[in-house]
């Protein structure tokens, strides 16, 4: 396997020192940079920019256990969970555990939240079937007409990404000691050498969070590795008249399709089939929709889903009156005057929840985290340096 750097890999006297080097200060490499330095690693953590500005600080900063997958990925996002209610407390990120709401408003909807609810207790989920009045009394901004009722979750939690990703590598120098070099792209590493904006560093471990960059370091292992791009458009409304609140989380019936967990109810299919017959466009664009509100009042608004190795830059305004309007007739809030819109891509792997791999020893690549990273990468980095230290088996996907 090639290295990500062509320079040569004599001792270098004057480089920098670090137990562990993370590069990417999206939510990934800050979890890695955390879970390092909490075991008493030294750690540098690089970010390109002054500041992050990948997938991380563009999402709806919900933690999500309930969509993830059962097992492995939804007890890696409830250990998750546990850390975000802990570090956000600590670092003062505003934070508010607001649970999650499924509106029904079909029949095939009802049956696959009912048979997930069966479920659940079983695979590790709480949740529990609410009546229409209840769901109203919960979430009064829900439309009463046709509405069958709704599934509550009581775990989810919702944060500022802005914030968030923008106060913990301060939270992490603090706390923790952890080096921070931002503004700095790592252009090469050669264990154990890390290369980076005119430094040289020399460290035992490197992580490489890098996002959707597949080209800087270990091109070939990213073109190997059956990665792709996903791109999501979003909207964010003005905060919201009278200090007025959602309530939980909202998804929708559109949701089911989306979310792992729901795959194992048997009257999925049906429901997929419908929304394909009645909104071709919402199958077209990969449209499924979340309501979250910030600390500001801001109603957050989204998604859609555009696969493919080279986003196109520019946004579809037909995909946000998509969801406008399939919103509109769900959902009366105070007020949907959209105060931003934008988008964000992430990386994603087709068949893998998770893309994690060893380009050279030492090296880990931690990527392809999709739509589940503030949901889970606290959790992942626990279970990447329990792996490395041989006491749990991660799958490491095979390169070239
Ligand atoms: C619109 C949208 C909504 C979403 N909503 C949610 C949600 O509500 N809940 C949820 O769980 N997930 C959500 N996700 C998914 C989540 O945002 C991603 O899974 C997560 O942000 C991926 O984190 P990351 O650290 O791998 O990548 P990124 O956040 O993209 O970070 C990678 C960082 O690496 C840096 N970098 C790359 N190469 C180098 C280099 N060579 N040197 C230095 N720095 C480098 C980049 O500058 C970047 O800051 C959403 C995603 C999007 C786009």
């Amino acid at each position: 396997m090639p290295t990500a750097m062509s320079s040569d890999t004599k001792h270098v006297p004057h480089a920098l020192k670090a137990d562990i080097a993370v590069i990417g200060a999206g939510i990934a490499g800050i979890a890695h940079a955390l879970e390092a330095a909490r075991r008493g690693l030294s750690v540098v953590l690089f970010e390109r920019n002054t500041h992050a500005l990948g997938a991380s600080i563009r999402n709806f900063g919900i933690v999500l256990p309930l969509g993830m997958s059962p097992g492995t990925i939804h007890e890696r996002a409830l250990r998750s969970r546990a850390v975000w209610l802990e570090i956000a407390e600590q670092a003062g990120i505003w934070h508010k555990s607001t649970g999650a709401l499924v509106a029904a408003y079909h029949e095939d909807e009802h049956a696959v939240l009912n048979e997930f609810i069966e479920e659940a207790p079983r695979l590790g989920y709480r949740c529990a079937w609410l009546d229409p009045e209840e769901v109203v009394r919960r979430s009064p901004a829900l439309r009463t007409n046709g509405l069958q009722g709704g599934l509550w979750s009581p775990e989810e939690v919702i944060v500022d990404p802005r914030e968030a990703i923008t106060k913990l590598p301060g939270y992490l120098r603090h706390t923790y000691n952890v080096e921070l070099r931002f503004g700095k792209t790592v252009t090469g590493i050669t264990m154990p050498y890390i290369e980076a904006g005119g430094e040289t560093w020399c460290v035992e471990r490197a992580i490489v969070c890098s996002g959707t960059d597949f080209e800087t370091l270990y091109p070939a292992a990213f073109a190997a590795s059956g990665l792709t791009r996903c791109k999501l458009q979003m909207m964010r409304t003005v905060p919201q008249p009278g200090r007025w609140r959602l309530g939980p989380i909202l998804a929708t019936g559109l949701s089911l399709r989306h979310y792992p967990a729901f795959s194992l109810c048997p009257s999925l299919p049906a429901l997929k089939r419908r929304i394909t017959q009645n909104h071709p466009a919402f199958e077209q664009w990969g449209i499924h929709i979340l309501v979250a509100q910030n600390g500001a009042g801001e109603l957050l608004l989204g998604d859609s889903h555009e696969y493919g190795w080279t986003p196109d830059p520019f946004d579809r305004p037909e995909i946000d009156a998509l969801i406008l309007t399939y919103l509109e007739t769900i959902l009366a809030p105070p007020s949907l005057t959209i105060l931003q819109r934008w988008h964000g891509v992430y990386a994603k792997h087709p068949a893998h929840d998770v893309f994690l791999a060893e380009p050279e020893p030492n090296v880990r690549i931690v990527n392809g985290l999709g739509g589940t990273g503030m949901t889970t990468s606290f959790g992942l980095a626990q279970d990447v340096f329990t792996d490395w230290e041989g006491t749990r088996s991660l799958a490491l996907q095979k390169l070239p």
